[in-house]
């Protein structure tokens, strides 16, 4: 009888629980073994919770068509369907519908600056045609100027933490696609004849969409949790690693505790950094990371908008996002609760007291909050963003190279260095699941 493999799967974020989930399908072929630091599994999937209210650390918006709920069917089952409702608040501090309407734009720039700005769009079709820099790749698309009145400019350094130009083109084009889809003149001019309160930067295509449970991704992690048990998943919570080390054609783990334990395969999803040091092979050059500040509010009062997720478009204020948990959930004690997101650098001191002021004083001078705002508390994720400055690409390219070199498999958005959704990362899980079982089976 052929020999079962024994995999290690390093991580037990949405990445590593499925592809421990698809393996574990095929247990006559896998000895499935899933390593997780934290007590739980989920990692990003986190709450912070405060009078049994749940808060998410940002917006988590999954489609209905999310691999995770192909790996696990029940969990679909447990979360809640929504209206994907989201707005922004524009350059000029209006509500409007994300990114930006017709309307949105014509109430801050009048009719003549929108008529402008088309023309515009055609003369940057000429100027911008090389696309060589994110700016100039937007530009090519939208025109100039509704890159910068549209407030988008803004949004982007915000979302990247860096300026436009610094951004490496190749990475951030993976994200832009709708815009290339969406914003060519001919679009822009059909969406101006079909009227003012069409798109004119279409938001991306979330129709069948669900959030987590009210009471939080522990539900659907403790759900994964039972159904890879029952699959016969080794897990392994609250686990410490201290080496990573080849061994014969596999690997040897050694654990804090001091037993040790051979794995044919190991696919890592934790940190790059992390892995690099388990096998003793210290990374060159440091890979930059974006730190994310998670603000979290209740609200007595009047909410000066109506969308779920509304994004700060304007360049006045660094906050990114406030995702408004009771739009989803209920209002509790008759308070609205929600989370604002801040991207921060490496670099940056963090002054939470300063941060939160700033937030507080900027919306409620826009009149988003009229009542009371009642601060529960934050949290800071240190690797919410891998960062890919311009010409920088081929490091990381590399540093991940020589990792698989050494005979690892990389997956994930920690694991691959790689800002990918959570759609992706599990769509990219059962990608390799698939070649793992493909090597074994023919
Ligand atoms: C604010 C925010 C909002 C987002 N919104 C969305 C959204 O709406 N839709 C969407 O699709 N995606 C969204 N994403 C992206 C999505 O959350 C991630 O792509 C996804 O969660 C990444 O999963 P992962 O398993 O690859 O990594 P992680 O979730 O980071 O998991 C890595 C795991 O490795 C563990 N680990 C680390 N070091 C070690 C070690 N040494 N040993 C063992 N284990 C270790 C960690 O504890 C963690 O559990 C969002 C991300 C953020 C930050």
């Amino acid at each position: 009888m052929e020999v079962r493999k024994k995999i290690a799967i390093l991580g037990g974020g949405v990445t590593g629980v499925v592809v421990a989930g698809e393996l574990a399908k095929d247990n006559t072929l896998f000895d499935v073994t899933l390593i997780e630091k934290s007590s739980v599994l989920g990692g990003l999937h986190r709450n912070f919770k405060k009078d049994g209210l749940n808060y998410d650390i940002g917006a988590f918006v999954l489609p209905t068509s999310h691999s995770l709920f192909k790996t696990f069917p029940e969990v679909k089952k447990i979360c809640l369907q929504i209206k994907n409702n989201m707005g922004s608040v524009t350059l000029n501090g209006n509500i409007d519908k994300y990114p930006c309407t017709i309307s949105g734009y014509i109430r801050d720039n009048g009719i003549s600056g929108f008529a402008s700005a088309c023309l515009n769009t055609i003369l940057c079709k000429f100027q911008h045609r090389d696309r060589s820099t994110l700016p100039s790749f937007i530009k090519y698309y939208i025109g100039a100027d509704i890159y910068e009145k549209s407030g988008l400019r803004g949004y982007i350094e915000r979302l990247y933490g860096m300026k436009d130009e610094e951004v490496d083109i190749e990475f951030a084009t993976k994200r832009l696609s709708e815009i290339q889809k969406a914003a060519s003149i001919k679009a822009i001019a059909t969406k101006a004849l079909r009227g003012r309160r069409t798109a004119l930067v279409e938001p991306p295509t979330l129709k069948e969409v669900v959030v987590r449970p009210s009471e939080g991704f522990q539900k659907i992690y403790k759900t994964v949790e039972k159904t890879l048990i029952a699959q016969g998943v080794n897990l392994s919570l609250n686990c410490e690693m201290k080496s990573v080390n080849r061994k014969g054609e596999g690997f040897e783990i050694k654990f804090a505790e001091g037993t040790k334990e051979y794995y044919d395969r190991v696919i890592s999803t934790i940190p790059i950094e992390a892995i690099s040091r388990l096998i003793d092979q210290p990374l060159q050059k440091q890979l930059e990371y974006k730190k994310l500040l998670s603000l979290f509010y209740r609200f007595s009062g009047e909410l000066g908008y109506d969308s779920n997720i509304l994004h700060n478009f304007t360049n006045k204020s660094p906050w990114k996002r406030i995702t408004t948990f009771s739009k989803y959930y209920g209002t509790y004690e008759g308070d609205e609760y929600f989370v604002v997101e801040i991207t921060l650098g490496d670099e940056d001191k963090i002054d939470i007291e300063q941060q939160k002021q700033e937030f507080e004083r900027y919306v409620q001078n826009l009149g988003l909050f009229q009542g009371q705002l009642k601060f529960q508390g934050s949290l800071i994720i240190g690797n919410a963003y891998p960062v890919y400055r311009r010409n920088c690409l081929q490091g990381v390219v590399d540093t991940k190279q020589s990792l698989q070199k050494w005979g690892l498999e990389l997956a994930g958005r920690q694991g691959e260095f790689d800002y990918i959704s959570s759609y992706d990362a599990a769509a990219n899980a059962i990608s390799l699941a698939n070649k793992i079982k493909a090597d074994y089976c023919n």
